[in-house]
């Protein structure tokens, strides 16, 4: 860019590219980011904003961590990457040990992907490939929960809400799963007994071809921002055990401490065949996830000289590694449960002006999560520009404004964001 001293960033990225889930014919106005320190993003015109999504439940730690960069700069210069088939390295092996040692003791066995969507990928492989193995070819389908969230990619997304995901865009190229409806019971409350009901009555009826059960546990992300209870959780376990259905814990946005407990599964006091993590694994540096699973699963795939069929190029890259082990570190030294207690209370206090707002449909809170979903869908170009005028980085989507800020923050910045949540709310009248 240096030698292009006239090169237009905003202008190129308008004209050539792609952002998430946009037209390149309509692009939606783009900020362009010169800098990013701790929780404050630094934007062209020199603005420095206030991040209340940790750019998408990654960067728990804040942007130019010393600690984070350190560890990236001390593994580039030992080696950035090598592939993984018939090598391996410390930062893998590391990251691998404090996984099995921070997740349920189940979780014995890791496998290295590059993105949360592919860990997912990962994990539905392993649960068709576990039933394949040991001679039951039928278990193929999987069973998920209205209004979830699994990424992107195709096998991800068949599993996606129905509705809200993209079935009927990629009608006939999607598989076709079992979905059970959303959750009603909120979390904290004894479980409506319809919950449990209507997923007996779809395992009883389908569980002889399904391979397994997949859900985001107690926090359904990026499918509506929904706290289910705990309960609700317990009895999907005791379910896929009495129907022989493998259990897909997606911890992908819940692992690490967002929910309030380090993994959200730790709410139901359980411990699934299978769990996927990604996002704030390397503090929001690098893009990295993993497919956890238990002896079983592991002895199922591998029974008969069986193996685990998938091999990215970058599978276990160092680098995410490395930082993933530092961020980790970062993670138990910074008292995370603390952090996100104080972020919790403080959310709870301040969110509550807006429930009886007349466009306020619902406040919830969990964890380091604040939510408020409004009765009409938020008009995002407006919102976003009233947010980033009032200099905070908020991205509503649908009915939602939602804070999921750095574990960091302090709670005078934190009061920023929560008082400048309600500008979407007049935007949107
Ligand atoms: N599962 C969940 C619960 C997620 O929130 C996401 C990302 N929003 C994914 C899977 C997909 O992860 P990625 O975007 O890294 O592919």
């Amino acid at each position: 860019m240096s030698q292009h001293p006239e090169f237009d960033v905003s202008e190129f990225d308008r004209e050539h590219l792609w952002h998430p889930y946009t037209s390149m014919e309509k692009p939606l106005p783009t900020h362009e980011v010169i800098g990013a320190q701790g929780v404050r993003i630094k934007i062209k015109d020199g603005r420095e904003l206030i991040d209340g999504m940790s750019s998408w439940w990654a960067a728990i730690h804040g942007y130019n961590h010393p600690e984070l960069n350190a560890a990236a700069k001390n593994q580039l210069d030992k080696f950035s990457h090598v592939m993984f088939g018939g090598l391996t390295h410390e930062p893998a092996a590391r990251l691998g040990q404090q996984l099995i040692d921070m997740t349920p003791s189940d979780l014995q066995f890791v496998y290295f992907s590059d993105s949360g969507s592919v860990s997912v990928e990962v994990a539905i492989k392993m649960a068709v490939q576990y039933w394949q193995n040991t001679g039951h070819s039928n278990k193929k389908r999987l069973l998920s929960i209205r209004g979830g969230y699994h990424g992107d990619t195709f096998a991800a997304m068949s599993v996606c809400d129905p509705e809200t995901g993209m079935h009927s865009l990629f009608n006939g190229a999607v598989q076709q799963q079992v979905f059970a409806p959303k959750p009603i019971t909120r979390f904290g409350h004894p479980l409506d007994k319809n919950d449990a009901k209507a997923l007996e009555e779809l395992l009883n009826e389908h569980h002889v071809e399904l391979a397994a059960l997949i859900l985001e546990p107690i926090v359904q992300g990026a499918g509506g921002m929904w706290f289910y209870s705990a309960e609700y959780l317990a009895e999907v376990r005791r379910l896929c055990n009495e129907f022989d259905v493998l259990l897909i814990a997606d911890e992908i946005a819940t692992g690490f401490g967002r929910s309030g407990k380090l993994f959200a599964c730790e709410h139901a006091d359980i411990s699934p065949d299978i769990m996927c993590v990604g996002k704030a694994l390397t503090g929001g540096y690098l893009s990295l996830a993993a497919t956890l699973t238990t002896e079983r699963v592991k002895a199922g795939i591998s029974a008969a000289d069986g193996v685990l069929m998938h091999g990215p190029t970058f599978m276990g890259n160092p680098l995410a590694c490395a930082i993933a082990t530092a961020n980790l570190l970062l993670l138990a030294q910074n008292n995370w449960p603390a952090q996100v207690r104080g972020i919790e209370q403080q959310l709870e206090r301040e969110l509550d002006v807006y429930r009886d707002h007349p466009d306020v449909a619902d406040v919830r809170v969990l964890g380091a999560i604040g939510v408020v979903e409004t009765r009409q869908a938020v008009d995002v170009a407006k919102a976003q520009k009233a947010f980033i005028d009032a200099g905070v980085w908020i991205r509503p989507f649908g009915r939602l404004i939602y804070l999921m800020p750095p574990y960091i923050i302090d709670p005078a910045d934190l009061s920023k964001l929560t008082s400048a949540l309600g500008l979407g709310l007049q935007t949107n009248r």
